[in-house]
């Protein structure tokens, strides 16, 4: 497939696809917002397809925060979400491992703890869903600067999955910790909450994602893990069994192409690319046409007939 040509929309043209959708997925960093600025005009335009009765939901790879947390960002922001309607990649996290057991009334008995490489926002969500933990930011690993220190090293037992999540204390020695779990007992699964490359800080600089942290425990363990977020095969099956979502009457709005887009394109949804995000319009002429998402828009405004 040659390159080809990207047309956006012009100004104010809503996609006509979009009267047929009952159900919007939207994206969050560089659709809605960027870092912690609003984009311009998003308030208005999810107020519209409020007034036009379609459902909302809110799907963000970003596990910093808990479904509470993001309520109360969506809300600084001038945005009022449902808790309900907010899958973050840190739920995502929680719902898979129920899925898999973990959590009252589930099967893992004695190996149902995991062990978190992560923030308060996956902390919170295992909280919420029942499930032991240990680690998350208390997580404290003597330095692992000698041979003897990784000997003594301890394994705990009763650990059943090691869940990566964007994590800024991640050091050599958490990942010992972790590559020692995931090596020493039988079966132990390895979630990551996303595996995002990069993503934007503004100012132009991009800052490592959560995917860098995954592949070094994949690296040092052996250990393939299963991505619960956008970007992975196990989000859009339990969207739709939880939501219970027709895909020909989904759209997804999203900035990026392996997330967002893919999720889309994984299901048939229709795809919305607003270049308020991480892609450009030269990035995406550099694409075969049968890559380009069904509609790129100057942003989430213009998809509801606003000014951008
Ligand atoms: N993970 C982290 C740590 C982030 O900071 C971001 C965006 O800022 C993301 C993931 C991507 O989030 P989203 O899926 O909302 O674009
Ligand atoms: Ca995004």
């Amino acid at each position: 497939d040659a390159p080809s040509a990207v047309t956006v929309l012009d100004e104010r043209t809503a996609p006509e696809r979009l009267r047929e959708t009952s159900t919007l997925i939207f994206d969050c960093d560089g659709v809605l917002w960027r870092g912690s600025e609003i984009i311009n005009n998003a308030p208005e335009a999810l107020k519209e397809f409020r007034r036009q009765g379609k459902r909302l939901l809110f799907v963000t790879n970003n596990s910093s925060k808990s479904r509470a947390g993001y309520v109360s960002k969506f809300s600084s922001l001038g945005l009022e979400v449902a808790a309900e309607e907010i899958v973050s990649s840190s739920y995502c996290a929680a719902a898979y491992l129920t899925s898999q057991g973990f959590g009252p009334g589930g099967t893992r008995g004695a190996r149902g703890k995991v062990l978190l490489l992560g923030w308060s926002g996956v902390e919170q969500e295992l909280e919420q869903a029942g499930i032991p933990y240990v680690g998350g930011r208390a997580l404290k690993v003597p330095a692992m600067d000698d041979l003897d220190a990784m000997k003594a090293l301890e394994v705990d037992p009763e650990v059943g999955a090691v869940v990566v999540g964007w994590d800024p204390n991640f050091s050599y020695s958490r990942l010992v910790y972790a590559s020692i779990h995931l090596r020493e007992l039988p079966g132990c699964l390895l979630v990551a909450t996303n595996m995002d490359c990069a993503d934007h800080i503004g100012g132009g600089r991009m800052m490592p994602g959560t995917g860098g942290l995954v592949k070094a425990v994949e690296t040092a363990s052996g250990v393939s893990a299963v991505n619960v977020a956008k970007g992975g095969e196990w989000l859009l099956p339990y969207l739709c069994r939880t939501y219970g979502l027709d895909p020909s009457r989904t759209a997804i709005v999203g900035d990026r192409m392996d997330t967002d887009i893919h999720l889309g394109r994984q299901g048939g949804l229709f795809t919305c690319l607003p270049l308020t995000g991480v892609t450009t319009l030269k990035r995406l002429q550099a694409l075969p046409a049968s890559e380009h998402p069904d509609v790129v828009v100057r942003s989430v405004a213009q998809l509801a007939g606003l000014p951008v």
